[in-house]
């Protein structure tokens, strides 16, 4: 007689101790026969090599790897999280920047995987477009999450999570190979050339390379995303932005600011109204993240008292993993100064464009917001992204080199991705046997070339 079992939904026992399985083939409980194993003492770590080598798995080192993908070339994409998608995904940012141009023409000015991004989840109504004085583009992060894990597997990179870098080999100018640790075990990650897009500069400063730190804290955000939210009684930016600089203290709030993008017929909106410590040691680091959750549930409580129509039934859905916005960058060829973005300063080299107002979160309360006129573009050099003493690296996104307030314009997502889409071409187009060998020896004619989609209008 056949026994069911509830732990077992495909599969049942029989009386006699067997496990039916949908093959059919009986199998008795006892042939799975266990060892008992000790660490070897000689026992060799993990070892992978590839052409590219990608550290950190956010919108820069996406689009590195997956440029680097479509040039042909095996990527070995590394993140210390367990997750891909870097902040973008799970710090919940929610909201593209940087990526069009100022009102009242809104081009867009960046396309590479954006142009992918938008068309997939577009067409599956997880993606929606906000005009203001530029365009913004608002996504659903799970389906973004899913996008990223289906992109990598679809372009053959080779992707490393929950992987920490703990050492560097480094002679002659150029890097050989990283060491990372994982639950797993040491892994070793040989390959020609390298990109540090990870945020924190992580290669750079493990490779003993010169990086820079702010005099005072650049602050960052615990974002969450909130869902329950009724369609009516929903606050206008400039309303919600005054009752927070009205009620902070009363509410015990450190920023005296705050953002809510609400997503279009849905419940749900991302809220970016918290101001945390990113320090770069590993027990601040532990405290400010959980000092942020206090002040993320604060917010939740003065939007439902101050916003009941809306908010009163405003339930938490997810807390976003820390967002750190600047925190140590490299010291790279070219410093990009805050004149130089002012003035929009066209660069010979440029490989990145933007319109994104300077954005500094330099103090508690709030930030420095400076926005530019409607034909306003600002660029990023390749010198910016390349440290000068090594000739296989370069460096993407939010840890370029530039000073505070510069920085600040140009580590949005728009001209992060752009900047991970040359990183590819530049490792591409240097590598040996027919390239110099060194990043900083470039055809800067070819590289714009290859780069027009982000540095140029369509004609028409
Ligand atoms: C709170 C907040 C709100 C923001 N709002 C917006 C917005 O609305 N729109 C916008 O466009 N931009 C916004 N930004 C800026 C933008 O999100 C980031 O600057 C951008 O996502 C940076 O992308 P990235 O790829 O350079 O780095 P990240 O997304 O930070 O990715 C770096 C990756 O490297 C990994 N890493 C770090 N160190 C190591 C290591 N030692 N070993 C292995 N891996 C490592 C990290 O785990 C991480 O996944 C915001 C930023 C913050 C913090």
């Amino acid at each position: 007689m056949v026994r069911e079992t509830h732990c077992l939904s495909s599969s049942t026992f029989r009386d006699d101790g067997y496990l039916l399985t949908l093959t059919g083939m009986p199998h008795a409980l006892t042939d799975l026969e266990v060892r008992t194993v000790t660490k070897p003492t000689d026992q060799a770590g993990h070892e992978l090599t590839a052409d590219v080598c990608v550290i950190g798995a956010g919108i820069a080192g996406l689009s590195a790897a997956v440029e680097s993908a479509r040039l042909g070339r095996s990527v070995v994409l590394v993140d210390a999280l367990p997750v891909l998608g870097g902040q973008m995904v799970n710090s919940l940012i929610g909201l593209f920047c940087g990526v069009f141009s100022n009102a009242p023409q809104h081009r867009q000015l960046t396309h590479g995987i954006f142009d992918d991004i938008f068309r997939d989840l577009g067409a599956s109504g997880d993606l929606f477009y906000k005009r203001t004085h530029t365009t913004t583009v608002g996504y659903d992060e799970v389906a973004l999450g899913r996008w990223v894990e289906d992109t990598v597997l679809a372009h053959g990179i080779q992707a490393v999570t929950g992987a920490v870098i703990t050492g560097v080999t480094r002679d002659d100018g150029r890097l050989h190979a990283v060491r990372l640790a994982t639950r797993y075990g040491t892994l070793d990650v040989r390959a020609a050339g390298f990109v540090d897009a990870s945020g924190d500069a992580a290669l750079a400063w493990e490779a003993g390379l010169p990086c820079r730190l702010p005099d005072r804290e650049i602050y960052g955000s615990q974002q969450l995303v909130v869902e329950r939210l009724a369609e009516s009684g929903r606050p206008e930016p400039a309303e919600l932005a005054d009752r927070v600089a009205q009620k902070a203290e009363q509410y015990g709030l450190r920023r005296h600011d705050g953002l809510a993008f609400f997503f279009p017929g849905r419940d749900t909106a991302v809220l970016n109204m918290t101001h945390i410590e990113a320090p770069l040691e590993p027990v601040a680091a532990a405290r400010a993240q959980l000092d942020g959750k206090v002040q993320a549930d604060r917010v939740v409580e003065f939007l439902r008292a101050e916003f009941p129509e809306a908010f009163a039934k405003a339930k938490v859905r997810s807390y976003g993993f820390p967002g750190r916005r600047q925190t140590r960058w490299v010291q790279a060829v070219h410093q990009l100064t805050v004149d130089e973005v002012r003035a929009g300063t066209r660069f010979p080299d440029a490989v990145a464009r933007t319109a994104w107002p300077i954005e500094l979160h330099d103090s508690p309360q709030g930030y420095v917001w400076e926005t530019f006129g409607p034909d306003h573009l600002h660029y990023v050099p390749l010198r910016s992204m390349t440290p000068p003493d090594v000739h296989n690296l370069l460096v993407a996104g939010r840890c370029v080199d530039g000073d505070a307030a510069a920085l600040s314009s140009v580590r949005v997502m728009g001209p992060c991705g752009a900047m991970g889409a040359a990183a590819a071409h530049v490792l591409q187009m240097t590598a040996a046997p027919s390239g110099s060998g060194s990043v900083h020896d470039v055809d800067r004619a070819e590289l714009a070339e290859r780069l027009s989609h982000n540095l140029e209008d369509a004609a028409g």
